[in-house]
């Protein structure tokens, strides 16, 4: 069969036993390390150019291609990933949330997250639900109408439940009433929220830092929210935010890519791919899983989660 090229997906990678947050769902670091070394001997490991070559029918490998990808511009990809990459000589792409490195703020997402690993689950989903009635009891009433099966489908990792929770908190729920709810519950539980951003991502100077070591820097939108799920004028807002940002703060690299938050097919449109390609980002990375062949679309390119990324 010719060759494919086989796009990793990572997100938290850190020595998670030593951290405050043990159960945060990640690799470990010695697992990446090891991932990596047996990625080398099976794959040719490629780079943003050498992939858009192979997708663009102009470069024929002799073997399968793997890049490697890291979203949300973790502290961690900086730490930890970028030192194992440059010196093993390969190039990762890592996706920044450029609001949360210009404003110091958490995504919902990873607040849920981090809430997640320091509550109960029933006592993080009784006391976000109890907070959300007290808001808005119709919202809260829509917790019982999750479509379960595209729920598991969507976080595999999660037990039912829990993907049930996941999937209204990140898809149903009117995101501005969430993210009030979770920004509450987050500063009550884990304090200030600017002093954890700090922490959790990396710095514009530790992106620099990054692109000086070879690594690959792309958008991941300027709020990290489902790019589906805002108005015309929002996506256009947040995606010029991003390109705007990602100028300022760092170096010209021969082209950017974009991954979408979320990822899934319905989590972007074609208004969006369309604003993507006028913002002369190169590609988009979706979470649709599965290897990419020669004139798969360029801003629809399925990746591999880490944790299956040698099957
Ligand atoms: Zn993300």
């Amino acid at each position: 069969m010719d060759p494919a090229l086989r796009v990793v997906m990572y997100h938290y990678v850190r020595d998670l036993p030593n951290t405050p947050f043990p159960s945060i769902k990640g690799m470990l670091t010695g697992e990446f390390i090891q991932q990596v070394r047996s990625l080398k001997e099976r794959y040719e490991m490629a780079t943003m150019e050498s992939a858009l070559a192979f997708l663009n029918g102009g470069y024929k490998p002799s073997r399968d291609l793997c890049l490697l990808t890291f979203d949300d511009g973790l502290k961690e990809h900086w730490a930890e990933c970028t030192p194992v990459l440059a010196e093993q000589k390969i190039q990762g792409l890592f996706f920044l949330i450029t609001g949360c490195m210009e404003d110091h703020c958490v995504a919902p997402v990873h607040m849920n997250h981090f809430l997640m690993a320091s509550l109960d689950f029933n006592e993080y989903k009784g006391a976000f639900l109890r907070r959300l009635r007290e808001m808005s009891p119709e919202a809260s009433a829509a917790m019982d109408k999750v479509d379960l099966a595209d729920a598991v489908r969507r976080y595999r990792w999660d037990t039912p439940e829990i993907a049930a929770f996941k999937s209204f908190f990140n898809f149903q729920l009117d995101a501005n009433l969430r993210d009030r709810v979770v920004r509450r519950m987050f500063v009550e539980y884990l304090g200030d929220e600017a002093s954890f951003s700090k922490d959790l991502y990396a710095s514009w100077e530790e992106a620099r830092q990054m692109r000086a070591a070879g690594m690959m820097l792309g958008g991941h939108s300027h709020q990290h929210k489902p790019l589906s799920g805002v108005s015309e004028q929002e996506l256009d807002g947040d995606l010029k935010n991003c390109r705007r940002l990602l100028d300022a703060h760092l170096t010209p690299q021969p082209v950017w890519p974009f991954c979408y938050p979320y990822g899934k097919k319905d989590s972007y449109t074609g208004h969006a791919v369309g604003l993507l390609r006028d913002l002369e980002f190169a590609c988009a990375f979706s979470t649709e899983s599965g290897d990419n062949r020669p004139g798969a679309p360029l801003y629809s390119i399925t990746r591999v989660d880490c944790k299956l990324a040698l099957q």
